[in-house]
């Protein structure tokens, strides 16, 4: 146990991970404690994803540091192959947003526009020209948007891999479950453990992902909510959906293991993250209507987690109002695995006081809540 950290990092997922790798790479001491085991929960079973088109704030406030977190990673990828020898499994995709119909037809020009406006790669395709990639749609479709800016990882890997190159980097990490603060003149200065113990640190980081917004008696309350989302890999041999399409919320996309990942749900079930009927039924409907053949499909796996999501969908990160010591690292959404590595840099520069390029905005920073709502 590293007692007297110069920070402690509350949860083991992808955005705990970047915060506890950015701070020990930066020279401080730092301590991660997870309460079940890394990557157990939404960072480990995320599609990984980094899309920097679609999603809250895009086009908005999120696109310029959706951009920076896919530099971040290309770097980060070669980084932790480095020095953990994980492969992340960094690779770029081609997106197609499909078009049921007219309307959908000119969404996907506008969104087209925007794209072009931003440098962005991108090309609108006729149902034709979308079939001709992707025979397997055979469902009603009246084109696609094709999309060149594109990255993924494989986001249980991922995060491990920070992790590791976390401890590869000096800092160390324990099992705990996180109950209350530990505070010296009204400074938090430390942590809690259900087993009693304390472990101190001049700066203590809740990077607790949705359970921040329950709260507790011990611990603030981070605005946050449990957005419920379930995925089912599928195995379809052949090699149908290389190009990962996707229309409104639904998606099927083919890994590098060959399994078709479909999904996705989006649901207000509290803590539920059980895998559900209801959410099997919905996702294999939408795909359905879209490839009809992925009805011969194996369901090989059905994972459900839960996103944490704040009310104005932006990432709430920093110092928290009212508790000097404390800040929060949460709120990435849809966005986690693309926006951690950013994210990582926020906390950290916001934690030893030099932003190192990376400054909080305003509309990510924590001190826009109300000192009701966070404490
Ligand atoms: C179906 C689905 C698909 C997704 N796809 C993508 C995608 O394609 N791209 C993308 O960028 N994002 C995606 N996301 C979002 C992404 O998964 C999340 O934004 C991200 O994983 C959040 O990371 P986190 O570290 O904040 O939270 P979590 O991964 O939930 O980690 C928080 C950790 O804190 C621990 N913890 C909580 N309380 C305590 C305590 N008191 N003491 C100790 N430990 C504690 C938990 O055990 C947990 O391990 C997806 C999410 C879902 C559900």
């Amino acid at each position: 146990m590293a007692a007297n950290a110069d920070a402690i990092v509350v949860g083991g997922g992808a955005v705990g991970a970047s915060v506890a790798l950015e701070l020990t790479k930066r020279g401080a001491t730092v301590s991660m404690i997870e309460r079940d085991s890394i990557a157990s929960h939404a960072s480990g079973f995320a599609y990984g994803g980094l899309f920097p088109t679609m999603g809250a704030g895009i086009p908005g406030p999120i696109l310029q540091h959706a951009m920076h977190g896919i530099s971040l990673h290309r770097q980060l990828a070669l980084e932790l192959k480095d020095s953990t020898e994980i492969d992340v499994e960094l690779r770029s995709v081609v997106s197609i947003d499909l078009a049921a119909d007219e309307d959908g037809f000119r969404n996907l020009e506008k969104s087209l526009d925007w794209q072009l406006e931003e440098g962005l790669k991108a090309e609108l395709l006729d149902s034709e020209g979308v079939r001709h990639l992707e025979p397997a749609l055979t469902g009603n479709l009246a084109g696609g948007l094709v999309q060149l800016s594109h990255f993924e990882v494989d986001s249980y890997k991922y995060t491990l891999a920070l992790v590791a190159a976390f401890e590869h980097a000096g800092g160390n990490h324990r099992t705990g479950d996180v109950v209350g603060l530990v505070r010296d003149a009204g400074r938090v200065t430390g942590v809690r453990l259900a087993s009693g113990d304390e472990v101190r640190g001049n700066a203590v980081v809740l990077a607790t992902g949705p359970w921040a917004g329950a709260g507790s008696e011990g611990l603030p309350h981070i605005p946050v909510e449990p957005k419920k989302g379930e995925i089912l890999r599928l195995r379809f041999p052949g090699r149908d959906f290389t190009h990962r399409v996707s229309l409104g919320g639904h998606y099927i996309a083919r890994k590098p293991d060959g399994l078709v990942w479909a999904g996705s749900t989006e649901e207000d079930a509290g803590f539920d993250d059980r895998p559900s009927v209801s959410a099997r039924y919905a996702i294999m409907a939408g795909v359905l209507a879209l490839a009809p053949a992925l009805e011969s499909a194996e369901i090989v796996e059905h994972t459900a987690c839960l996103r944490p999501v704040s009310a104005d969908d932006m990432p709430i990160l920093g110092a928290v109002p009212g508790h000097e010591g404390l800040f929060a690292a949460n709120g990435a959404g849809k966005k986690g695995i693309l926006l951690s590595p950013v994210m990582g840099r926020m906390v950290a520069g916001a934690i030893l006081g030099d932003s190192g390029g990376d400054p909080i905005p305003a509309e990510f920073n924590a001190a826009r809540f109300t000192d009701q709502e966070s404490a």
